[in-house]
């Protein structure tokens, strides 16, 4: 089943400015596509047009779900609520009782390898376990699809590679789908098997490569 379809998608902004032009792309249940490219190709357009936060000016998007994580780079937690509280918000959001939240929270941040860290406010957390905890805050709504936002970019290098293989556990043991946006190459081959490239302003799709499971990813 096809989860997001994207056809013929272009963007003009009220500015003029002209972000996307002629996307094809689909991801399927169970699916983790990468797009790469560089700064400025409108990558992050694509995936709020995706997420239904800006509408595309033209072609159709479909998303076939309601249940989206979302993770951007900023992991945007609340300074004042501890790693529990942050991660029960979007389940507060959507009405869920205290009880069923608190045991959703739970579970996600077991998922995420954050047990023993509810009580820590943000700033006591590394990079990384706010990264983590944005991501469990997006598990306890059971999202079909997940889409990542260069959520890595900002981390130093090992914590970025420690996060990608927890993804990369985290997406067999749970069949998410997931779109992931990203500059880096080798993220992108090494998250995906299904990498695509974007270039040029207006940013098109240049190419879409499969990976083989067996190539080397690292
Ligand atoms: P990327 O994520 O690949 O770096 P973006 O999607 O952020 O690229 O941006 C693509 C292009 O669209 C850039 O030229 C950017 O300046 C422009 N852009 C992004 N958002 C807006 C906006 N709200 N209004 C006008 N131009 C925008
Ligand atoms: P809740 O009210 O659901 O427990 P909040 O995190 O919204 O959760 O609020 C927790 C406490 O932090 C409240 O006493 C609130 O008044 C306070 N608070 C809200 N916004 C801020 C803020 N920007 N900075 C510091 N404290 C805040």
């Amino acid at each position: 089943a096809i989860l997001l379809d994207f056809r013929d998608v272009a963007m003009t902004f009220p500015d003029g400015t002209v972000a996307l032009s002629g996307v094809d792309l689909t991801v399927k249940r169970g699916e983790f596509v990468t797009v790469v490219g560089p700064s400025g190709c409108g990558k992050s357009t694509l995936l709020r047009i995706a997420s239904g936060l800006e509408t595309a000016s033209h072609g159709s998007v479909d998303l076939n779900t309601d249940r989206i994580g979302y993770v951007f780079q900023d992991a945007t937690l609340l300074p004042w609520r501890p790693v529990q509280a942050n991660v029960e918000l979007l389940a507060e959001l959507h009405g869920i009782p205290k009880a069923a939240r608190a045991a959703k929270a739970k579970e996600a941040i077991d998922l995420v390898g954050l047990s023993g860290f509810e009580k820590f406010l943000p700033r006591a957390l590394s990079g990384g376990m706010r990264m983590r905890t944005s991501l469990a805050r997006s598990l306890t709504l059971d999202p079909e699809i997940f889409l990542f936002d260069e959520p890595f970019g900002a981390l130093d290098e090992i914590t970025r590679e420690r996060l990608n293989d927890e993804l990369l556990r985290l997406f067999s043991e749970k069949q998410f789908a997931g779109l992931f946006i990203t500059h880096s190459v080798s993220e992108a081959v090494y998250l995906s098997t299904k990498v695509i490239v974007m270039s040029g302003r207006p940013g098109k799709i240049v190419g879409t490569f499969d990976v083989p499971f067996d190539m080397p990813r690292d």
